[in-house]
């Protein structure tokens, strides 16, 4: 179990934790209600500053413990989130319709600023999605509601795209989205592995592990090290099998989707000694 999951789970994942879907409600709250507007209506105008900040901070790398934490406490109290497989993505998204919350489509703001590229992939609940709406910019615009069917039908053809999904909060522990990311373009990818931010994108509940009777190395050019976003897997080419860093994988699982001979698989973080206390 990670941190929040401790704090804010009740037995189960934070994410899954109904309590902690309830946008709705969490709204009444007056501190979550400003940390979400300030995400929403700062819009485009905001994300282009946080980019700015981010690249200027990244000149100060690295940083001492103390800098790390602090940014790790705002990050808390603010927005962050944590690597999620498929099958916890398709729960989250389940929920929404138990509390009556809409789900909003949005274009990745990361992709339009990185690379130019219009890509709706990222989902927020309601009424996070609302707020959205009216900050209409040239970065993060809002397109429409889906319903929960669809939302997981389009995270399916992520997942099968090699995209990673991260499950956003805002002032921890409230769910407020599902993002479909990649490297190179995902601001929270990078902060976390450029400028060492935990609570940016923390790594998952899963590990992958790879059945070495079933992996013939894809004949040389191994589909699962194309496909980690993390550069979680080794290809040995003595014994012409890949393997699985425990220490550096995300839990994402999107290499399993990949793999032809079925040969991964994701088991639990917790019986991993070496990356049990990673995250
Ligand atoms: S967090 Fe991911 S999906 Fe969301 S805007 Fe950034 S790259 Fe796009
Ligand atoms: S090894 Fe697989 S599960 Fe781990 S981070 Fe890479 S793609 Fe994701
Ligand atoms: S994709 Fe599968 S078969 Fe290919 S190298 Fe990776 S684990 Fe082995």
């Amino acid at each position: 179990m990670c941190q929040y999951c401790v704090e804010h789970g009740q037995g189960t994942k934070w994410y899954l934790n109904p309590k902690n879907l309830n946008l709705k409600k969490a709204w009444e709250d007056a501190n979550v209600r400003s940390v979400l507007e300030s995400l929403a209506l700062g819009g485009p105008k905001a994300l282009v500053e946080t980019i700015a900040s981010v690249n200027a901070l990244v000149e100060e790398l690295p940083y001492s413990k103390d800098a790390l934490e602090a940014l790790n406490k705002m990050s808390e109290g603010a927005n962050g989130g944590q690597v999620v497989p498929l099958e916890d993505t398709i729960q989250i998204l389940k929920t929404p319709q138990k509390f009556d919350m809409k789900i909003g489509l949005t274009y990745c703001a990361c992709r339009k600023q990185w690379g130019g590229q219009n890509k709706m992939v990222c989902m927020h609940f309601e009424p996070f999605c609302d707020l959205l709406k009216k900050s209409q910019g040239t970065l993060s615009k809002y397109d429409r509601y889906i319903t929960p069917e669809e939302a997981i039908e389009l995270c399916k053809d992520c997942y099968k795209e090699g995209l990673v999904q991260w499950v956003q909060w805002c002032s921890m522990p409230n769910v407020i989205g599902i993002c479909n990311c990649e490297l190179p373009y995902c601001i929270v990818f990078r902060t976390r592995l450029i400028s060492g931010v935990r609570n940016a994108a923390i790594k998952g509940h899963y590990i992958a592990q790879i059945d070495q009777k079933r992996c013939d190395g894809c004949g040389g050019s191994p589909q699962c090290l194309l496909a980690c976003n993390f550069g979680a897997i080794r290809f040995s080419r003595l014994e012409q099998y890949s393997v699985v860093d425990p220490t550096m994988c995300f839990g994402c699982g999107v290499c399993r989707e990949r793999c032809p001979n079925k040969a991964i698989s994701l088991i639990d973080r917790e019986s991993v000694a070496v990356a049990k206390d990673l995250w």
